[in-house]
């Protein structure tokens, strides 16, 4: 809370009475704590991958490129971190544009079915290199107006998450149905789970459970946080059951036409 305190004069300059104006800047203040704490995550989060490459790539020069054994194993590293630095950037990128809203809101009717379907293809070396065994469920051509970039990204992070955190030969699902006037949407998957004090946590930026478990997944602890912005700024909401060793199940609920409120949005 903001307080100033105004003096009422008289033409004589005396003071008469104070003016008192509050004002709350309770949602400013989280707004800026948000945005520097997101700075500060992305500097250190950019640190770990930096220093790997800098400390193995010396490490080679300084000598150990000499035994071809160290070489191929570190550069393995180097290229493996590159790579997580690279997907790092393009999410922290694409949480930036969506928050400034550079995203475009156009929605479109699309069959849910068909951009499944899309993202599957995109996935498919990552789902046939583990061997993993994905059914679809789903009712036909179900239907929802939405912007077809949010949509299918949001699959995309959910099925790629379910192949990553899933042993090889394992089985993922998604199930496309209803539920009232709204989408419902399940991905779920046979894989290692999530303990159930941490639930709560994996939306968050950067938040990885047990970062030495999920090292070799090379993720970027952004996905979830992308997909919860998706949904919820669809006027949707996601849940997430899980059991260790024997799966997580994600639903995400989305309206299934664009609702009144953002039309008129738009409209202003
Ligand atoms: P990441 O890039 O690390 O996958 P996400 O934001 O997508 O980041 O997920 C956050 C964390 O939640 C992951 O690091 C992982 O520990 C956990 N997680 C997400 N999806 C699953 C899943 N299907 N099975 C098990 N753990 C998961």
């Amino acid at each position: 809370m903001d307080v100033h305190v105004v003096p009422i004069l008289n033409t004589s300059l005396e003071t008469l009475n104070f003016i008192v104006l509050l004002y709350d800047i309770t949602e400013i203040r989280r707004l800026e704590k948000v945005r520097t704490d997101f700075v500060a995550n992305v500097s250190h989060e950019l640190r770990t991958p930096i220093t790997a490459l800098k400390g193995f790539s010396e490490t080679l020069l300084d000598g150990a490129m000499h035994d071809e054994e160290v070489l191929v194993e570190f550069l393995e590293i180097i290229n493996n971190e590159a790579g997580r630095l690279d997907a790092m950037v393009n999410d922290i990128l694409q949480l930036s544009k969506l928050e400034q809203r550079q995203v475009s809101g156009v929605k479109d009717k699309i069959i849910v079915n068909d951009t499944v379907h899309d993202v599957l293809r995109i996935l498919s070396q990552k789902i046939s290199l583990k061997d993993i065994h994905v059914t679809i469920k789903s009712k036909k051509d179900v239907e929802i107006e939405i912007n077809p970039d949010h949509l299918k990204q949001i699959i995309i992070n959910l099925v790629s998450n379910a192949v990553a955190y899933t042993p090889e030969k394992g089985k993922v699902s998604i199930e496309v149905g209803t539920s009232g006037n709204e989408l419902k949407l399940t991905i779920s998957d046979t894989g290692i789970g999530i303990p159930d004090d941490q639930l709560n946590r994996i939306f968050e930026r950067f938040y990885r459970v047990d970062k030495g478990r999920s090292r070799n997944v090379g993720g970027t602890g952004l996905g979830l946080s992308i997909v919860k912005w998706l949904v919820e700024n669809n006027e949707g909401r996601i849940e997430v059951e899980s059991e260790i060793d024997q799966g997580t199940s994600f639903t995400v609920w989305l309206p299934l036409s664009a609702p009144d409120k953002i039309v008129n949005e738009n409209n202003t």
